[in-house]
């Protein structure tokens, strides 16, 4: 879509831009592998259905011009009701409004969680467990731990990224 576009962007300079937007704590190798990957990600996205329509500098903000509009311009247009679909013919079992609690960590391996679903204490058993609870930009408490003081802090995150998956990582020692 980018080429199509005749948008140019070169990947050294935005993996650059980002370790420097994170005042280098971040991982560059993720940022390696991202934006290596970047076309890769968007044709599975497409591949499952997810319906793009543009690529721009989001209103003159993007210092790379990059940003790939979604139809309709809402994530809830145009990326999950297809990538539910996708997620539905696959058989996935989605359990919504649960909260997963704490990991079940069993000889040195995770092997599910524990989740409240609505008041009730579950156990979900898994070959595998992946943690995509977001980040911590919501929690003062965590903000605070590292170093960053939050008297004056304006939170623009989730409400929800209160750093659960982070605590149930560190909780075991990650
Ligand atoms: C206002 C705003 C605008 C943004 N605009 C853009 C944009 O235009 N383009 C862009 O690329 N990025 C944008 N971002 C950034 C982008 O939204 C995030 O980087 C991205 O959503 C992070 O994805 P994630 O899956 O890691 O976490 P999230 O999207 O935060 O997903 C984490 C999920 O885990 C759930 N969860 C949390 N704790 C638990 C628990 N204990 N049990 C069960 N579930 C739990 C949460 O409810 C949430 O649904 C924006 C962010 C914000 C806040």
């Amino acid at each position: 879509m980018q080429k199509e576009a005749g948008i140019h962007a070169k990947k050294e300079e935005i993996i650059a831009r980002e370790a420097e937007l994170g005042q280098y704590r971040v991982d560059g190798s993720f940022w390696v592998d991202l934006v290596n990957h970047s076309a890769d990600n968007i044709d599975w996205l497409v591949e499952h259905g997810v319906q793009l329509t543009a690529v721009d500098d989001y209103h003159g903000t993007c210092q790379f011009p990059t940003f790939h509009w979604y139809k309709g311009g809402f994530v809830s247009i145009g990326y999950v009701p297809y990538m539910k679909e996708a997620a539905d013919k696959l058989g996935t079992n989605f359990l919504l409004e649960t909260t997963a609690q704490s990991l079940i960590f069993e000889n040195g391996v995770v092997k599910g969680a524990y989740a409240n679903q609505k008041g009730k204490i579950i156990k979900i058993k898994a070959k595998a467990t992946l943690i995509a609870t977001g980040g911590v930009g919501h929690s003062a408490e965590l903000i605070e731990k590292q170093d960053w003081q939050t008297e004056n802090l304006h939170y623009c995150s989730m409400p929800s990224n209160t750093g659960d998956g982070y605590k149930m990582a560190m909780s075991l020692g990650a």
